[in-house]
């Protein structure tokens, strides 16, 4: 198993200041603070599952509280610490020009809301702030070293797509023996369909449902029984220890996945 991205939190927790205003937000300031449930960050616009500290408006009229929360990333006036292992200069915007389509660099979703902007006439790049963050390097404790790459002729083991191809731009978590390569366009995507799924099936059989945390439990292998099965099956449970720890590095928790959900999800096995 890998360990190692749960490290950031303390050390980033000091980094950002306890309230903080927002120009174009009506209410401040705003509060640094954990979340207590996923939502859509007012800067980016982007889906956030994890559920670490973020600025939260605490805003109330008559009517009904502010829902505004914001990733620590996306605060306008912070550094971008994070974009130090990109070559080129990225800017902080608010305003995207009207009716452009922008694809972010990182994940291959559309940009909807805040962004950073490098403009350059042949290959004008955007990111996310919340995938501008992310992890550029990690080690687990058996040595497998994973890189965030822009580019690889690995081949993302969901898609079957290689990293970064003609129509396709995400970077991708590439092992270093190029064997387990995953597009973070491919795990944020599969992830998040999965877990809005869950938490509305949850919603509709509230009380009486089984959670998804119970049922993760590797399937039994008793098939399994010759030499090339064995290989085989070492590779799977690679390939999905791998997966949990990309998830890891894109959503900063870990989210219990049940394993042969995501057997199901590897095109190439
Ligand atoms: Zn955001
Ligand atoms: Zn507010
Ligand atoms: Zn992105
Ligand atoms: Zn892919």
């Amino acid at each position: 198993m890998f360990a190692g991205a749960g490290e950031l939190s303390s050390t980033e927790m000091e980094l950002y200041p306890r309230q903080k205003v927002i120009n174009s937000h009506p209410h401040s300031p705003l509060i640094l603070k954990p979340a207590q449930k996923p939502y859509h960050c007012g800067g980016c616009k982007e889906y956030e599952i994890d559920l670490r500290q973020c600025y939260q408006c605490e805003h109330k009229d008559v009517h009904q509280k502010c829902d505004f929360h914001l990733h620590v990333e996306c605060d306008p006036s912070s550094q971008s610490i994070w974009l130090q292992f990109i070559n080129c200069t990225f800017t902080f915007q608010q305003e995207a020009p009207r009716g452009k389509k922008m694809v972010c660099d990182g994940c291959g979703k559309d940009v909807r809301g805040w962004f950073y902007q490098y403009l350059s006439r042949g290959n004008p790049r955007y990111l996310h702030p919340c995938c501008a963050k992310l992890p550029f390097k990690r080690t687990d404790k058996g040595g497998m070293v994973l890189d965030l790459k822009e580019k690889t002729s690995s081949v993302c083991l969901i898609c079957g797509n290689e990293g970064n191809s003609k129509d396709f731009r995400s970077w991708v978590y590439v092992s270093r023996c190029g064997n387990y390569c995953y597009h973070v366009a491919c795990v944020k995507g599969k992830v998040e369909r999965w877990n809005k799924e869950e938490a509305s099936n949850q919603q509709q059989s509230s009380g009486a449902g089984t959670s998804s945390g119970a049922l993760v439990r590797r399937a039994p292998n008793q098939e399994i029984k010759t030499r090339r099965g064995e290989k085989a099956l070492e590779y799977l449970e690679m390939a999905v220890d791998i997966f949990n720890f990309v998830v890891l590095l894109i959503f900063g928790i870990s989210i219990p996945v049940p394993f042969g959900l995501v057997i199901k999800w590897l095109k190439r096995k």
